[in-house]
């Protein structure tokens, strides 16, 4: 997503009329690596914009993803996210609480004889695992080791 304004001019130029709304839905986004979904968006600029409609969000996106200023992303778990950061990353995915954290890694691109007459140019890697929260989480909740009375 590039800076608010420049942005705000790249959509007028793409002809999308610029509303309060729109211009939140834009502010909300900017540097904001939750990866949310259009619900989450929607929530959060509703209350200081009542009259948002969850259209409004859904058509906002539709046309920042085809000026290429949003990535789209399915992590699984249903909706579909969004993404500001638009260079390109993995994605690493908490299996326990869905936070998205984005990997800014160079990983290597497979030669796979499985793609016959394929040209692969870019991989993108969805890591699985547990967050660092859900990880210390789950290593304080293992019950304490106490040593066996004696028999
Ligand atoms: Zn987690
Ligand atoms: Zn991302």
């Amino acid at each position: 997503l590039q800076p608010l304004e420049q942005l705000v001019e790249r959509c007028r130029g793409a002809g999308m009329r610029m509303t309060p709304q729109r211009r939140a839905i834009f502010r909300y986004l900017s540097g904001n690596s939750a990866h949310p979904t259009a619900e989450d968006i929607f929530r959060a600029v509703r209350r200081r914009h009542p009259g948002l409609s969850l259209a409004t969000v859904y058509n906002t996106l539709e046309t920042l993803h085809q000026l290429g200023e949003v990535g789209r992303l399915d992590v699984g778990g249903g909706a579909e996210r969004f993404d500001p950061e638009v260079r390109p990353h993995h994605h690493f995915n908490c299996r326990r609480c869905g936070k998205v954290q984005d990997v800014f890694a160079e990983l290597p691109v497979p030669h796979l004889g499985a793609l016959p007459g394929c040209r692969v140019d870019s991989v993108q890697v969805q890591l699985i695992g547990l967050c660092q929260d859900c990880s210390r989480r789950s290593a304080s909740k293992k019950p304490p080791e106490r040593p066996r009375a004696p028999a």
